[in-house]
């Protein structure tokens, strides 16, 4: 379990910085604060004085709070606008200073991570009280004037009036009974005053490198070094993989030159995913086993190539989440529909998942028929035979949500059958192409060529 803890006073760039890192890593990321908001929106709602520490203690375990990625649900109401308002901002001090909600809360700051199996938590008390033993700890931290310049930066107002009141929420912040914002000994402090969000993100991902196990080889695929290797490695598998097989690919133009996407190819061999990484010279990810990561060194190599760390069968969430989290970052993945390698002409059942991130990173999806690849390796098989392949990419199908909204369950069954229909179309295809029908699984083991192959 990978967890990121950061803690800082408000407007110090927390939020942004979080974010971007939760990317960047793969992990989900549970921004407290709003929390502390969604319960304080819930007891305003009801009339409640903030300061009334009874009746307040007693309601928060009423008030039904949900804080996604989505956006934020108070007792069945949207209040994701809300939550930043004035009259939110100004009560949740008094709120977040009473004992019994911050037992709650770390309570369920604490499930939230354990069901996710890890995650970037930011707030107040996070290094020092929800998650004191964090794979890392961050204190983020901006002088009050380049706070109050940053607010208005973004949300226009008096640069003097926004600093008092800022210096005013630190000192409340600072200065409560209940889990004061104090700076853990333990924990790294990074001024932002004079920072830019991409250097504080990259000084952060190079001391989480350090600092945790798994998503340090995750990290290390992003960089200089990284891209190099993959070119190179890729440029050899490329002219091995096409000349073994006298590949040809059709619909190249079918891949987008920038931007993240899901290739998704159908699944006959091992070879597909070497033939998967000849069809564009872009860097592509895929999923790997995480045991695979066990030798630091291999682990960078194979990260560098692409490979993602997901724990298989346990977490499914946790890729699923990576998944999304690499196409947030602007790189492309590979995903196999049908799940593991199957065999013979037709197209299995798709599992949602690869559909499901496409929908919920906003990218496309472009399906890929591969034709031929089952004779070359088939299941079981030793050897790798010579045999001819040909790849067929069809055109990116668009996502049929916005970007970041809600995967509806009917939008994600019509994706998934527009999927389907065009991976058999694609499949016949390439089948087609490599000029023989396809032949029973126990004679493909054999590896014997048809008469039209030749
Ligand atoms: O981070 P944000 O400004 O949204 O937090 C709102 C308020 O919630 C903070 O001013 C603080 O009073 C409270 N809070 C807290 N403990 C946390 C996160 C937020 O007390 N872990």
């Amino acid at each position: 379990m990978t967890v990121v803890a950061i803690d800082g006073p408000a407007g110090a760039g927390k939020s942004t910085v979080s974010r971007a890192l939760a990317a960047r890593l793969g992990l989900e990321y549970l921004d407290t604060g709003a929390m502390y908001r969604a319960v304080t929106f819930g007891v305003l709602r009801r009339g409640v004085a903030p300061s009334d520490v009874v009746t307040v203690g007693d309601l928060v375990d009423r008030i039904e709070i949900s804080v996604t990625s989505d956006g934020v649900v108070v007792d069945g109401v949207d209040a994701t606008a809300a939550i930043r308002g004035r009259e939110v901002t100004d009560a949740v001090s008094a709120v977040a200073a009473n004992q019994r909600v911050r037992e709650v809360l770390v309570e369920r700051q604490r499930a939230w991570v354990a069901a996710r199996g890890g995650g970037v938590v930011e707030g107040r008390d996070i290094t020092t009280v929800v998650f004191p033993d964090a794979d890392l700890r961050l204190f983020v931290t901006a002088s009050p004037r380049v706070r109050a310049e940053r607010r208005v930066a973004e949300l226009g107002g008096d640069v003097d009036e926004i600093e008092a009141s800022i210096i005013e929420r630190d000192r409340r912040d600072s200065t409560r009974e209940a889990s004061p914002l104090t700076q853990s000994d333990s924990a790294t402090v990074i001024d932002t005053s004079a920072m830019s969000v991409d250097e504080v993100v990259a000084t952060v991902v190079v001391m989480v490198s350090r600092a945790v196990s798994l998503p340090t080889t995750f990290v290390a695929g992003n960089g200089p070094a990284a891209l190099a290797l993959y070119r190179t490695v890729r440029t050899l598998v490329a002219i091995i993989t096409r000349g073994y097989t006298r590949m040809s690919i059709e619909g190249r133009h079918n891949i987008p030159r920038t931007g993240a996407f899901v290739l998704a190819p159908v699944h006959r061999s091992y070879v597909d995913t070497p033939i998967a990484a000849c069809v564009t010279p872009r860097r592509m990810r895929y999923l790997g086993k995480d045991s695979m990561w066990k030798l630091p060194w291999f682990g960078w190599v194979i990260s560098a190539l692409g490979a993602i760390p997901v724990t298989r069968g346990t977490a499914d969430r946790e890729a699923l989440s990576r998944s999304v989290a690499v196409l947030q970052g602007g790189d492309p993945l590979v995903l196999f529909p049908e799940g593991e390698r199957k065999s013979g002409p037709v197209v299995q059942p798709l599992f949602d998942g690869a559909v499901y991130v496409a929908l919920k990173a906003g990218v496309p999806i472009v399906p890929v028929g591969i034709g031929g690849s089952e004779r070359v390796m088939p299941k079981g098989a030793r050897f790798v035979f010579p045999r001819k392949v040909r790849v067929v990419i069809g055109e990116p199908l668009l996502p049929n949500v916005p970007a970041g909204g809600r995967v509806s369950r009917s939008a994600l069954a019509e994706q998934s059958a527009m999927l389907h229909a065009e991976l058999q179309r694609l499949f016949d295809r390439a089948m087609v192409g490599v000029g023989w029908s396809y032949p029973p699984a126990d004679q493909a083991v054999v590896g014997d060529a048809t008469p039209s192959d030749q």
